[in-house]
């Protein structure tokens, strides 16, 4: 009975003698269109001009650091994958123009969802975003990238920080595009903060060895 009905469908649509065939029709119609495949790692794909890959801490002309250290960023993450810890410049040991900078800065890329919405918050256009994308890892804590890690690098003209403001400018001078490049003369001074410890203390260790190594040493 079954068979019956069946033949009976194949001679409505006429399509029996087919069926067998019509199965590979799309594989017949991908064999002559062009290839999708792309060669990667070995051929990495050029992204969008505006692509939101990793993130990247901006400088000022001179060196200084352009976060001011006010967390806007991490309030405006959705995904809660920013922390920022900020803390007063001195003359002696100066990160940015102003009054404040960003001592901690972590991007969790567990979390980031690479929205943009931190870069729309950064009122110093400090946080950008750069095209990179190859942020996989298979280590949480290697996704945890620090400050030292987004820090964009020294470009012809800079001084790393910490270093003096240029002189006889102020914050807004910095803002108004009045800084070019670091003053000349522009040094770094010592990184109190972070352990470093000054060249004439140093030197009472003997010399040659890094002021970390002295310190382990004590
Ligand atoms: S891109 Fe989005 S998810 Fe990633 S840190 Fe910025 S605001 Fe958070
Ligand atoms: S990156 Fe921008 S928004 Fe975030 S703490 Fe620094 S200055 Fe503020």
């Amino acid at each position: 009975m079954a068979d019956e009905q069946h033949d009976e469908q194949h001679k409505e649509t006429g399509t029996g003698f087919l069926n067998p065939v019509a199965g590979f029709g799309v594989t017949f119609k991908a064999m002559f269109k062009k290839r999708l495949t792309e060669q990667y790692p070995e051929q990495p794909k050029t992204t969008a001009p505006r692509f939101h890959g990793r993130h990247q801490l901006n400088r000022h002309p001179d060196g200084l650091e352009k976060c001011v250290g006010c967390e806007l960023c991490a309030w405006a993450c959705p995904a809660d994958a920013i922390y920022v810890e900020g803390a007063d410049n001195t003359d002696e040991e100066r990160y940015s123009p102003g009054e404040r900078y960003g001592r901690v800065y972590q991007i969790n890329y567990a979390r980031c969802i690479l929205c943009g919405l931190c870069i729309e918050a950064c009122p110093t256009r400090a946080l950008t975003m750069t095209n990179e994308f190859e942020l996989a890892d298979s280590s949480r804590a290697n996704l945890i990238y620090t400050k030292e890690q987004l820090l964009a690098g020294l470009e012809e003209g800079m001084v790393d920080t910490p270093h003096a403001i240029h002189p006889g400018t102020d914050e807004q001078d910095y803002y108004r595009g009045l800084v070019t490049e670091a003053a000349p003369g522009t040094t770094r001074q010592v990184a109190l903060s972070k352990g470093e410890v000054p060249q004439e203390a140093a030197s009472d260790f003997g010399p040659g060895e890094p002021a970390s190594e002295k310190v382990v040493g004590r």
